[in-house]
């Protein structure tokens, strides 16, 4: 048996991220030392944590400890401990934006996966989702009208105020995040993306629309179609099963993939990933692993905390960053048999029901590894 060795920086963060840490750091020990895979997680401080330990929210050696690993599992940051720090300074947006920009993260990748058994978490009706739900979005992190130049506000000779944003694409960059759209794509059974655009009013989705109609040839096993971004907003809650992968820019992106996130129920179960532009030394993405909720300041050292969400980043680590997709199955499917045919749920998916504590979602996570 090859020894590999998984070199990951840890940032548990803030409130539930050190508890929900702990348990997927426990499951990746259990999935990956029996196959003779080693671990070499190296702790770093973000948000709050790193703030009160080191005076800001992103200190260098955190940035230096990512650099020297080959993909970051976050847990998440803030809490009202830092509210009232002027705004460049609170955890999240001094902590994660420089990330995104120190590791060009340009896709972001979000499963938006409801077990059927959970559809009651679900605003949307019972009928529609009878079967559950599973799709991915996948948005483009680091170009459009976010990052555009120029930006301003100008006082105008008339009196008036003036504020600008630039959107801006350019193929390669749209080509790019095609890639992981189609790629993400072969790996699932209906094989479809759908590319999200506006493009009978922006420039940019004219090129958007065109240059995902070209990619497209290369994939001749995916089915290609297109949807304008505010029929694409209506679907997913009509119908959101229709989508398989669908794939958007930057602040479409922004919306959708909350709106995905709602009406998959719990933020406790949803992961997501961020692939960076270089490869790390296993020639895969480097990667930023983290689950779509935040510190939960409201439920933060109870002990009650869904873990799930930060269980199922880690997989999604093993799968993209260093390509053990069939250990990223084998966890995938602990969790889901964990909480539906063992029906173990912490409270935000018990609806009233029996809930358990991290502790016990952890073991029983444990048990079916
Ligand atoms: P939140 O996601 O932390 O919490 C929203 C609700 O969902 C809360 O009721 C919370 O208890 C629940 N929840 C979230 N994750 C859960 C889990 N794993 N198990 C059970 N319940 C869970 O959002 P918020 O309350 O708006 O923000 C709290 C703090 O988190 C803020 O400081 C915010 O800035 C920060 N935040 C950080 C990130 C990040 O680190 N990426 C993302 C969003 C919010």
């Amino acid at each position: 048996m090859t020894q590999k060795t998984l070199k990951f920086a840890v940032l548990p963060g803030d409130g539930i991220g050190p508890e929900v840490m702990d348990v997927a750091l426990a499951v990746l020990d259990k999935v990956c030392t029996p196959e003779g895979i080693k671990l070499e997680s190296t702790f770093a401080y973000v948000g709050g944590a790193a703030i009160d330990a080191k005076g800001q929210a992103l200190p260098q050696e955190t940035l230096d400890t990512c650099a020297a690993s080959d993909a970051i599992l976050f847990g998440s940051v803030g809490g009202p401990k830092w509210e009232n720090l002027p705004p460049n300074e609170q955890p999240e947006r001094a902590a994660l934006l420089p990330l995104r920009k120190a590791f060009k993260l340009f896709a972001n990748i979000r499963p938006g996966l409801l077990y059927p058994e959970l559809v009651d978490a679900s605003p949307l009706r019972r009928d529609r989702i009878e079967n559950g739900i599973d799709i991915v979005c996948i948005r483009e992190l680091t170009g459009g009208i976010y990052f555009g130049q120029p930006k301003s506000t100008t006082e105008l000779p008339d009196g008036d105020t003036e504020a600008l944003d630039t959107m801006v694409y350019r193929k390669s960059e749209i080509e790019r995040i095609l890639k992981v759209a189609f790629e993400t794509a072969r790996t699932r059974k209906a094989k479809k993306v759908c590319s999200v655009d506006k493009a009978n009013v922006l420039t940019t989705s004219v090129l958007w629309r065109k240059t995902a109609t070209e990619f497209a040839k290369n994939y001749p096993d995916i089915e290609l179609s297109h949807l304008y971004v505010d029929n694409a907003a209506m679907q997913l809650v009509r119908d959101p099963n229709q989508f398989d992968v669908f794939v958007t820019e930057n602040m479409f992106g922004d919306i959708l993939s909350d709106e995905m996130a709602v009406i998959c129920g719990s933020l406790g179960m949803l992961a997501s990933a961020s692939l960076g532009v270089g490869k790390n030394s296993f020639g895969n993405a480097f990667g930023l692993y983290e689950p779509a909720g935040g510190s939960a300041p409201d439920i933060a050292g109870k002990n009650i905390a869904n873990p799930c969400a930060q269980v199922l980043s880690a997989a999604m680590m093993l799968r993209y960053s260093f390509g053990l997709n069939a250990l990223a199955e084998k966890i995938e499917r602990a969790v889901r048999d964990t909480v539906t045919k063992g029906n173990i749920r912490t409270g935000d998916i018990a609806f009233g029901g029996q809930s358990v504590s991290t502790d016990v979602m952890q073991a029983e996570i444990l048990k079916r590894l």
